[in-house]
């Protein structure tokens, strides 16, 4: 009689987890309380504590524990990692963060246009070759944030991460840069010169950037006049840098963190009046990876040219380990 009511009992048990585990594993929603989950050594009395519980063991499911959890921030990284491999698929991720060894390319484009003889402008059929490329090989294009986080906080990111970049904010961006950006859901950042907004014709405009921002291009900003920081004093440099972080954040209602100095000139005080102004990376035009050994304001970058061929850009991207 004993023995039949435990089996009756421990059966209606491995019933209910049933039910709440195919629950779980449907479930989407984000919500979770901070509490541990049944393992996968559970004794009979852990498992019955866990189901007087059934509110929070039910929420860490739908947070999407996994057997074996026990703490909160485990089950938030695997939802993460899941919601994550749904979008990218199946591929590796690596912590940048403090990691010397581990370098992110950054490649600096300019204007996405045609000219003669001009090495600054990538024509557009070439910018599609690259950015296919990329695409096709498994490269993961970062925004300025998960770049950041990525290199300062360890946040994981994909293993063939990249950063694409395009100094100084020419309307070709947007004309024809974007679609091709939009095409292969690349993800880039621009860096505006914040005098032009609105000024000159041959650069984005306001609405411009209020769209591509909105559609995954980060704008960030080159200075107000693109001068050589190196050539002004200190306070100078400084006005430089927060006017033009200034008129982005009201522009879009965001925090700035990135600065790109033109023509890659700096010298100590810049990286001071950076700090102070508020960002929180800079990047040169020094040849190579991005690495947090090379410090937050002087990272370096590769160099794109009209002339740089896909096979040029596999080489470039060829160390990348
Ligand atoms: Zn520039």
């Amino acid at each position: 009689m004993r023995n039949k009511f435990l089996t009756v009992v421990i059966s209606l048990i491995i019933a209910t987890v049933s039910i709440w585990w195919t629950f779980f594993l449907t479930n989407n929603n984000i919500s979770y309380k901070e509490v541990p989950v049944f393992n996968r050594d559970s004794t009979k009395t852990f498992l019955l504590a866990q189901l007087n519980n059934a509110e929070e063991v039910n929420g860490a499911k739908r947070s999407g524990a996994d057997l074996g959890d026990f703490y909160t921030i485990d089950i938030m990284n695997k939802k993460k990692e899941r919601i994550f491999k749904e979008q990218h698929g199946d591929i590796k991720t690596k912590d940048y963060a403090n990691k010397e060894e581990n370098f992110i390319p950054v490649l600096m484009y300019h204007s996405i246009n045609y000219e003669a003889g001009n090495e600054l402008r990538v024509p557009k059929e070439r910018f599609e070759e690259h950015v296919k490329w990329l695409k096709d090989n498994g490269f993961y294009t970062l925004s300025m944030k998960e770049f950041y986080e990525a290199i300062t906080t360890g946040k994981r990111v994909p293993e063939k991460s990249i950063l694409l970049t395009f100094d100084d904010g020419y309307k070709d961006n947007y004309t024809n840069g974007f679609p091709i950006m939009k095409k292969y859901k690349a993800k880039g950042t621009i860096f505006v010169i914040t005098g032009t907004i609105d000024v000159s014709e041959s650069y984005i405009n306001s609405e411009e950037i209020k769209e591509l921002s909105s559609n995954d291009i980060d704008i960030e900003s080159h200075t107000v006049n693109h001068v050589e920081l190196n050539g002004l004093n200190y306070e100078q440099q400084l006005k430089e840098l927060k006017d033009s972080k200034e008129k982005i954040d009201r522009l879009l209602n965001k925090n700035t963190i990135a600065i790109c100095y033109p023509v890659g000139k700096l010298n100590e005080d810049t990286i001071k009046a950076a700090e102070v102004a508020g960002y929180k990376v800079g990047f040169t035009t020094k040849s190579g990876y991005s690495n947090i050994s090379q410090g937050l304001y002087k990272l370096k970058r590769v160099r794109i040219n009209a002339s740089t061929t896909v096979e040029q850009l596999q080489n470039i991207l060829s160390d990348y380990k």
